[in-house]
């Protein structure tokens, strides 16, 4: 089998060595249900304490604000589905951005059919919202704020600290989906006045399907989840202790290798980026070049369809991206590419790479001269780039 060159750690991470093995032991071993009284489930009950200590760490947080979610996306959904059930009677505004993640899009969509207000707030070409468009969408009615701290298509940076002050100036919720920031950008939750924070451990090298939400104290949000008493009431069901335990191992090796790994990643990143804009004509970096996630990489190819490309990077051993896991199988553009402003064709074109602590040069040397050769080829098919370069001469 040739060399698998794994450029996808957006949509999903290779589980940690040392992850999997905290794990295995409550498989086998510890496979008490945590809720029992009996000495076995005590060990279930100590490792999960013991897993949210670890993360609430991570965010300056006390562990009794996290609560366990089964991933991401729900997440996002209890965020938003459960404040405004809360809070609905004090207002039914609620202001977003047009970048955010679908499970956050979505769930504003259903909230629209419910009744709720929803402000899509613009980005810049960078991808990076103005703080002077958050003020003024500000109304009475507003109850939350919620923007990711970072974007999982274009890695752009939101300016999570200046809009916590704003929210927290005006009384008025804050929550952020830091599944992609979680991990690999320094976030406290009371330097940056956040209310509610998503994160997902299969993001950040733990198992998939777990995430949590942490919500400040104080915060009166109901279930989403109804059933036993689990999560402080909040959230019902069977602890996933195996996924727990590794979620906290996940964690802390996070913010352990924080510094090291983000500025190996960075400069690979970089690497990658001016490699691609020396070696390939006609191409676009998309999002901020500085304030983006370390290991995020988006380009836009003129005359070139990025599904077409993807199938003939993963021929070669490549896995990459043409915008966000969710959206590939549909023929829309992305929803973020459009919204900093890219066109449709333009949009069309574009591939993401992400790359991961284990990326290295000689890597990235290989994927761009592929890419160099596929684009190349592929545009050599195009009526369109033939045209274009008829029109230079
Ligand atoms: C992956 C992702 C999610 C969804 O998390 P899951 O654990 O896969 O449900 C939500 N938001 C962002 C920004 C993501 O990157």
């Amino acid at each position: 089998m040739k060399k698998l060159i794994y450029l996808d750690n957006a949509a999903t991470t290779k589980t940690a060595p040392e992850v999997v093995e905290a794990m295995l032991p409550y498989f086998t071993e510890y496979y008490g249900n945590a809720s029992s009284i009996y000495e076995l489930a005590g060990e279930s009950k100590k490792a999960m304490n013991e897993g949210r200590a670890k993360i609430a760490d991570v965010l300056g947080a006390n562990a009794n604000e996290i609560y366990f979610t089964g991933g991401g996306s729900e997440a996002d959904n209890w965020a938003l589905k459960a404040t405004y059930e809360a809070y609905k009677n004090k207002g039914n505004h609620i202001i977003t951005t047009k970048i955010e993640h679908h499970a956050i899009l979505h769930t504003c969509e259903w909230l629209e059919k419910q009744g709720a207000k929803i402000t899509y707030l613009d980005v810049d070409e960078n991808g990076i919202i103005r703080l002077e468009d958050l003020e003024k969408a500000l109304t009475p009615e507003t109850i939350l704020i919620s923007v990711m701290a970072a974007n999982n298509e274009i890695g752009s940076i939101q300016p999570i600290k200046e809009i916590g002050a704003i929210a927290k100036e005006h009384g008025i919720l804050f929550h952020t989906d830091a599944v992609q920031a979680f991990g690999q950008l320094p976030i406290n939750v009371d330097e940056c006045h956040i209310d509610m924070l998503s994160s997902s451990a299969h993001k950040i090298n733990g198992p998939k399907g777990i995430g949590f939400l942490y919500i400040r104290k104080g915060v009166k949000i109901r279930s989403l989840i109804h059933g036993g008493a689990q999560e402080r009431k909040r959230r019902a069901g069977t602890e996933n202790i195996p996924g727990i335990v590794g979620y906290g191992v996940a964690a802390e090796r996070a913010a352990r290798t924080m510094e090291e790994r983000t500025a190996k990643e960075r400069e690979v990143r970089d690497y990658l980026i001016n490699k691609i804009e020396t070696e390939i004509p006609y191409c676009r970096l998309n999002g901020h070049r500085t304030l983006r996630l370390p290991n995020n990489v988006n380009f836009s190819f003129q005359f070139i369809e990025g599904e077409s490309l993807l199938i003939m990077l993963d021929m070669e051993g490549i896995c990459a991206s043409s915008g966000s896991a969710c959206t590939s199988g549909s023929l829309d553009p992305s929803h973020v590419l459009l919204a900093i402003g890219l066109p449709h064709e333009i949009a069309h074109g574009s591939l993401r790479l992400t790359i991961s602590e284990e990326t290295t040069k000689e890597d990235v040397d290989f994927v761009v001269e592929k890419i160099k050769e596929i684009v190349a080829r592929l545009r050599s098919m195009s009526p369109l780039y033939e045209d274009f370069i008829k029109k230079q001469k």
